[in-house]
């Protein structure tokens, strides 16, 4: 659409994404304001249908990030209400769970179990007290530039274009939000970041980025299966030792349990299907007595970074920065990106507020590489890597680079993009998963339900082929459709034309929930993700 029909509004800083590192990054922008006794205007926009509703975690959340930045938090009722009590850690065989010594890195003494949705509803709370506009509902669709190539803000979606692309009777402009500054907060594999690293050659200096799927659930159990405070992760069983995964199983407050299970995308496979091993892996006996007798509240998926250190791209470029994982801060081996997302986002926004003032030469890299973030990271960077020596081996290794080495190897283990690593149909094995009995394990279909998705229907596809052709082409005849299995939500079917019994994709895109996997995996690059209108997609209570 022409953008003389847009609506324009100017603030100083504009932030894509209410999730912890954009909130974070929001808030100290307005204190800095405040304590300075400057105006500052500060908005920011999410594409779920309000903050929370699109943010999956496990999650065990460690306050070092939170106690910076609001540190009474206690005493404003921030929902930190369950602290972890116990770790444990198994490896688990079809039938058997042994104890294994709990890594340092995952010991949770001074950490609490919370939903992350929550903490961002509070978080977007403090927020909008002082000052910062939120407006959930709105996807930022396109990065606008001006004419020296300078990010000058982004753009809201059009609402109302039909499936023919066409406006409709609900057809309403997309908006203008233009900024001195933008921070581009979107989680893991974020479609305008995508576009900000191609364009400014971001990732130049760095490793890929890697990534994990996680698919989750939320439980209320029986109570006397109920333990608040425990936390459980688990290695081994129903992975094979060349693919890199593992369970968590945390207790919250209220008779909830969050469980999940998180694969790493460099699987090889393409007949694993991450959504049915997490349903195997609630059978093992260790595992399924929690859940006897409870009932499941919730379900949902969502990709996290795995690159680490050797991973971050460059996060500077003119008008902006990114932050938390849109860049890719996650501590893999203590399973968190949370405290890391939120302090890259405090960093950004004091650096910004330095750029603001006249600093030209403040970087939010630089300034990162001083702050904690980087020394917590380089410390682990080698562990997810040496994984590619199977679950043995990965794990010996990182008992030395832990225990002897202390996270100083004179060496940095580097990464391969996810995609490159399918092998063909033809070369894998077969994988047989059991039914669902409806109780512990579940279908896909009915997983959704529980996500309580939903998108406009008449919209143009979020869901891309670049090259139309290659689903089948490619994808079916030498890896059997993988997008099949590794989509958590059941968006992509083969189905066979009437007639001509010729082999068709159908993408169900209404029942995406944003888990940016098909991004991430398929072999070609060959989808792109694009937002949808905004408000479509997963409404997560408190996940
Ligand atoms: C299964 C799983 C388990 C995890 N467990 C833990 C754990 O136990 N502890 C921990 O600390 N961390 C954990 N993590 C990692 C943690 O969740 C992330 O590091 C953290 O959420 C990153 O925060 P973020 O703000 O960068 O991104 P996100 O939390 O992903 O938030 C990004 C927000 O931006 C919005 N957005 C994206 N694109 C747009 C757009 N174009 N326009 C408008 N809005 C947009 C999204 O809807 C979302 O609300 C886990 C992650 C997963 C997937
Ligand atoms: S279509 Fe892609 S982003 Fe959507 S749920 Fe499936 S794999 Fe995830």
């Amino acid at each position: 659409m022409a953008d003389a029909e847009r609506e324009r509004m100017e603030y100083d800083v504009v932030v894509v994404g209410a999730g912890p590192a954009g909130l974070a990054a929001a808030i100290r922008l307005k204190q800095l304001a405040a304590a300075s006794g400057s105006e500052l205007g500060v908005c920011v926009i999410e594409k779920g249908s309000e903050v929370g509703a699109h943010i999956l975690s496990g999650a065990v959340f460690e306050p070092r990030a939170l106690n910076e930045l609001i540190p009474d938090w206690r005493e404003r009722g921030a929902p930190l209400n369950t602290p972890a009590t116990e770790d444990r850690f198994l490896y688990l065989t079809k039938n058997h769970a042994l104890r294994l010594p709990t890594p340092p890195q995952m010991h949770n003494h001074g950490n609490y179990i919370i939903s992350l949705g929550n903490l961002c509803r509070w978080l977007a709370g403090q927020a909008e007290e002082l000052g910062v506009e939120i407006y959930p509902g709105f996807a930022a669709a396109e990065v606008l530039y001006d004419e020296g190539g300078r990010v000058r803000g982004v753009a809201t979606g059009d609402m109302g274009i039909g499936r023919d692309g066409k406006p409709t009777e609900r057809y309403t402009p997309g908006v203008e939000l233009i900024a001195r500054e933008t921070l581009f907060a979107e989680g893991c594999r974020g479609s305008l970041t995508k576009t900000l690293v191609a364009r400014f050659h971001l990732r130049d200096g760095s490793d890929p980025q890697t990534y994990a799927i996680g698919v989750k659930e939320l439980w209320e159990v029986e109570p006397s299966h109920h333990q608040p405070g425990l936390v459980v992760h688990t290695v081994g069983w129903p992975m094979d030792s060349a693919t890199y995964g593992g369970s968590f199983l945390y207790h919250l407050e209220d008779r909830q349990v969050a469980v999940g299970f998180v694969i790493g995308l460099d699987y090889q496979n393409p007949f694993l299907s991450p959504f049915e091993e997490f349903q195997r892996f609630k059978t093992h006996p260790a595992i399924r007595r929690f859940f006897e007798g409870g009932r499941r509240i919730s379900y949902g998926a969502r990709a996290l970074n795995e690159g680490g250190l050797q991973s971050i791209p460059e996060l500077d470029f003119p008008g902006g920065a990114l932050v938390g994982c849109a860049a890719g801060f996650v501590n893999v081996p203590k399973i968190k990106g949370s405290h890391t997302a939120m302090k890259s986002g405090m960093v950004a926004a004091e650096t910004i507020f330095a750029r603001l003032a006249g600093d030209d030469r403040a970087g939010v890299r630089a300034a990162l590489q001083r702050s904690w973030v980087w020394d917590e990271l380089h410390r682990v960077r080698n562990i997810r890597p040496s994984f590619r020596l199977g679950l043995l081996g990965g794990l010996v290794y990182s008992a030395l680079d832990t225990y002897v080495l202390r996270g100083r190897a004179p060496w940095t283990l580097h990464h391969h993009p996810d995609h490159t690593q399918l092998t063909r149909a033809d070369a894998a094995p077969r994988i047989e998963y059991p039914r669902p009995d409806g109780k512990i394990t579940f279908d896909r279909l009915s997983s959704v339900f529980i996500s309580n998705t939903n998108h406009e229907e008449d919209q143009p596809a979020h869901l891309k082929l670049r090259d139309p052709a290659k689903a089948v082409g490619v994808n079916y005849r030498l890896y059997d459709s993988p997008e099949t299995r590794y989509c958590p939500a059941g968006v992509y079917e083969i189905v066979e034309e009437a007639g001509t019994g010729e082999k068709r994709l159908q993408i169900n895109a209404q029942n995406c929930v944003h888990c940016k996997t098909c991004d991430i995996k398929d072999p070609e690059q060959n989808i792109d993700w694009v937002v949808p209108e905004g408000g479509g997609g997963p409404n997560y209570p408190n996940m």
